[in-house]
Order: C-alpha cells, then structure tokens, then sequence
C-alpha cells in the first residue's frame, strides 16, 4: 500500500465515520425533542375536569387509534355525542407513561372542551 492510498483510505474511513456520528446524533436530537413533547398532555381548564355522565373506554391499538381519530399524531380521542346525555367513546393506547393525563384529557373533550384545547392547564 503506498501513502496515498493509505491517505485515501483513511479519509474515507473517516468519512464515513463523520456520517455515522452525525446521524448518531440527529436521532438523538429527534429522539429528545419527541421525548420533551411526550413529556405531558395538556389538561383542560377546571369548568370541564370532572367525569363525565356516561362514558366507555376502549383501549385499542395504536393503528385504529391514527385511524378512527383521524390523525397520524393521535394517541388518543374521545368520540362526543351530540346528545348531552349520550355515551363518550374514550379511545386510549394499551398502554402509555401519561396514561391518567391522556384520560383526563379526553374526560374533558367529552365535557365539551373544544378539539382547539382552549386554556389548558398544565398537570
Ligand atoms: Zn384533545
């Protein structure tokens, strides 16, 4: 091997290294930013935090979640009746670290607090 092909060699290596520790490090960057925006789930404003008169929960999987909720960032919904008296259809994941927050949340949507989450509260 002559020197210059050594070099070659070696800047490639490094090259290639370069590039592993930059994606290293923008899954990490990715990674924390999803982490912090997980980190806990907007509650609704006092007027609309109680239980709600008649309510089902259902835990599904994630996909009929995205699905029924009509979104690819849902990880939870309540389907509201129009009938005050009607019953709430909770969707909730099997299982997530913010469970009771995710639960709260929908309570409130099923309370009529607006899907804009207007004045929410932070747990
Ligand atoms: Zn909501």
């Amino acid at each position: 091997m002559t020197q210059h092909e050594f070099e070659e060699q070696f800047w490639r290596c490094w090259r290639a290294c370069a590039i592993v520790i930059g994606l290293a490090m923008l899954l990490l960057l990715v990674t924390v930013t999803f982490a912090e925006a997980r980190s806990y789930v907007p509650q609704p404003p006092a007027e609309y935090d109680r239980l709600p008169v008649n309510y089902e929960i259902r835990h599904v999987h994630p996909y009929v979640i995205q699905l029924r909720c009509r979104s690819l960032k849902a990880i939870a919904c309540a389907g509201v009746p129009k009938d005050p008296l009607g019953k709430c259809i909770i969707l909730l994941p099997y299982k997530h670290p913010l469970m009771s927050q995710l639960l709260t949340h929908e309570f409130g949507h099923c309370n009529g607090w607006p899907a804009s989450h207007p004045n929410p509260r932070r747990p």
